[in-house]
């Protein structure tokens, strides 16, 4: 299997060559990707660790799904840690630099210290990254991240997220909100073990989901 026989934008193919430097699928990849690049854009489980692969999946997912003509978020990807938000959103950045996607992420308003950067006008990024609390924040408080044209939404390391209580409130919060706003939202559930407390989220909001164990 190679990347060309994904349906890809040439775009999305430049920046995995020649930016990612990719030469082919890994094996997740090629698991995963013919499902959640094609239509019905089916839900999906995943068990992956780190290093297999798995960020690929995600934000080939959510740059080829959105309309980068379109100034309104489309896609949505949960993160446990600042580390992780920074890194995808960099990922992101890197493999989407052809296709005029734009990204926001959570990470200038998530300080240690507890102090938070406010954000004062509607959010028009395509893809928006962050961490629980914050995007709830976004999403309820402040209102500036709308979230009624969110297509694809992304549990990253869904295990170390969900064994925070705080965060597993704000995760169901979130997918509550998106849920609401359209039927038909792609979700993607990545998890390197499925603790009781995964096992128990995914059946309570992920309906008719696919699960791939690599
Ligand atoms: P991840 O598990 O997503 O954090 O990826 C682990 C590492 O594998 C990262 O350094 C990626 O850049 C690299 N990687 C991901 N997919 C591929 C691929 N198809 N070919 C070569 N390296 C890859």
């Amino acid at each position: 299997k190679t990347f060309e026989d994904l349906n890809l934008s040439p775009a999305l193919l430049r920046g995995l060559y020649s930016e990612m430097k990719f030469e082919k699928p890994s094996r997740i990849q090629a698991e995963t990707l013919p499902m959640i690049l094609t239509p019905p854009y089916q839900n999906l489980i995943a068990q992956a660790h780190n290093g297999s692969g798995k960020t690929t999946c995600f934000v080939l997912g959510m740059l080829s799904r959105v309309d980068p003509n379109v100034r309104v978020p489309q896609a949505l990807c949960v993160c446990p840690t600042r580390e992780l938000v920074i890194q995808n959103e960099e990922v992101l950045l890197k493999m989407g630099k052809y296709t005029g996607v734009t990204s926001c992420c959570t990470a200038a308003a998530d300080t240690s210290s507890g102090v938070s950067v406010s954000r004062r006008s509607q959010i028009t990024d395509q893809v928006i990254i962050g961490t629980p609390g914050t995007l709830k924040r976004w999403m309820t408080r402040d209102k500036i991240l709308n979230t009624k044209n969110i297509r694809i939404l992304v549990f990253d390391e869904a295990d170390h997220m969900l064994d925070q209580d705080g965060f597993q409130d704000d995760s169901l919060r979130i997918m509550r909100d998106i849920k609401q706003g359209r039927a038909n939202c792609q979700i993607l559930l990545f998890s390197a073990t499925f603790s009781d407390r995964v096992r128990d989220f995914a059946k309570k909001t992920i309906p008719a989901a696919n699960f791939i164990f690599v």
